[in-house]
């Protein structure tokens, strides 16, 4: 990091004690901001760096909820207001029991600079809880997802703050939501939260556009070296929402998927991922990785070792923040991996980063591979803006131009900033630049 920045970053540190994962995802965007803070005094007069570290709002409040067997149960809720220079707050909620502060505030973090690489109209922002979906009962979902909405509808809207899904968070949970929200407001405000059923008010191309996107991401860089998917071998960690469809994809640009993972373990294909079955495992029967090896031949389910192990010229992870480190960047490298893009957000350590960088592979970092879904929801918005809904290859023609033009935003802007083919240069600056010019021309906010 430039020793200019250092204070901000102290600074950071000591407002935001303990928070891991925010200080990592922050230090990240720092250590490719001086070239820009040089050439743009404004923004460092202005703190215009210091504004943008610090969320415009955090709520954090106590949801209450009762189990199938009639006991009390609490978990914490959170929603970080994080920035809102280019549009309402939008950004997913997490249910996961590793949920705290510091988890949705790097989330957040990432969603704002995210949300600027599309060009759209979308502020930042980020909310879950420390509530385990797993083993829960359709009940107690609903109960949770009322309990946790009667506290967070307050602090929505469809032009202050627009909620989507994350880990945990899918198209279930977003209708429970979602009807507690009507309930409560009498309003049926179909922008307030996306990701909602295609039949009341969800877009068509949402439940697939990130795995789609950071597909059509990481083809847009293999095209950069004169290849494609076809033929090349694909792994993808992760068996959720944003790894089955980064499958799908890969698979009709014709690669072939030879493993996935859960948190049971990884599984290893080399026929290529059966997709009918996965989906069934996983969406109809909420099942786990041992289910789709019992019903695959040939398939095998590994419970030691790393998914990156897997020789593949193409790595997707797909699944969880810091899942793919130092030594799996070098089993990757070993096995002469070509691309490395993340649908997860910030999956990669940051020495996985520098490994894979310095071995020359093409490395797309979240904030721009996986941005495909928080654009889709700003077609969601679209859609409900103007009372329509769109057909599936319309939209997904959209898709695929938003994902060519953060490409292209990336790529030119790390090449105007002596860093040809450094993505993360470029995500980071691209996305930096339109927030800052944003902020500075509000005033004082
Ligand atoms: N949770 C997703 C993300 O990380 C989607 C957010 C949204 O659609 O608002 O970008």
């Amino acid at each position: 990091m430039d020793a200019s920045l250092e204070p901000v970053f102290e600074q950071v540190l000591r407002r935001n004690p303990g928070e891991a994962e925010f200080h990592q995802a922050v230090r990240e965007v720092f250590d490719s901001l001086a070239p820009v803070l040089r050439r743009n005094p404004q923004y460092g007069d202005a703190a215009v760096l210091e504004r943008i570290c610090e969320p415009e709002r955090q709520i954090i409040f106590r949801v209450p909820w009762v189990d199938d067997s009639g006991r009390v149960q609490i978990n914490r809720g959170f929603r970080v207001e994080y920035n809102s220079a280019l549009g309402p707050y939008k950004g997913g909620l997490r249910f996961h029991p590793s949920v705290y502060l510091g988890i949705v505030k790097f989330l957040g973090f990432e969603q704002v600079f995210k949300n600027a690489l599309t060009g759209m109209p979308i502020g930042g922002g980020k909310g879950g809880a420390d509530f385990d979906p797993r083993g829960r009962s359709d009940g107690e979902v609903m109960r949770f997802c009322q309990s946790f909405m009667t506290e967070l509808y307050r602090h929505l809207g469809e032009h202050t703050d627009v909620p989507a899904g994350d880990v945990g968070v899918g198209g279930r949970e977003i209708g429970y939501l979602f009807g507690q929200y009507k309930r409560i407001t009498n309003r049926y405000e179909s922008g307030v939260l996306t990701g909602k059923g295609v039949g009341w008010g969800g877009s068509l191309v949402r439940t697939e556009a990130t795995g789609y996107g950071t597909v059509l991401f990481a083809q847009e860089m293999l095209r950069t070296r004169g290849r494609s998917f076809d033929g090349l071998r694909v792994a993808v960690s992760g068996a959720g929402n944003v790894a089955i469809y980064a499958i799908e994809k890969a698979q009709q640009l014709g690669a072939r998927v030879v493993a996935f993972s859960d948190s049971s373990g990884y599984v290893v294909d080399e026929a290529g991922v059966d997709l009918e079955l996965l989906k069934a495992v996983k969406e109809v029967q909420r099942g786990r990785a041992a289910d789709y090896v019992a019903q695959r031949p040939g398939a095998h389910l590994a419970t030691a070792g790393r998914i990156w192990d897997v020789p593949v010229e193409v790595a997707l992870p797909c699944a969880t923040q810091n899942e793919l480190d130092g030594a799996d960047a070098k089993a990757l490298l070993s096995h002469g991996v070509l691309a490395v893009a993340e649908g997860a957000n910030m999956p990669t350590t940051p020495d996985g980063v520098s490994l894979l960088q310095e071995g020359g592979v093409l490395f797309a970092p979240g904030k721009a591979a996986n941005a495909g879904g928080v654009a889709t929801s700003a077609l969601e918005m679209q859609q409900n803006a103007s009372r329509d809904s769109w057909t599936f290859e319309g939209t997904e023609e959209r898709l695929t131009e938003i994902m060519a033009g953060i490409h292209d935003r990336c790529a030119s802007t790390a090449d105007e900033h002596d860093g040809p083919g450094d993505y993360v240069l470029g995500a980071n600056i691209a996305g930096f630049r339109r927030v800052a010019d944003a902020v500075l021309a509000l005033g004082l906010v």
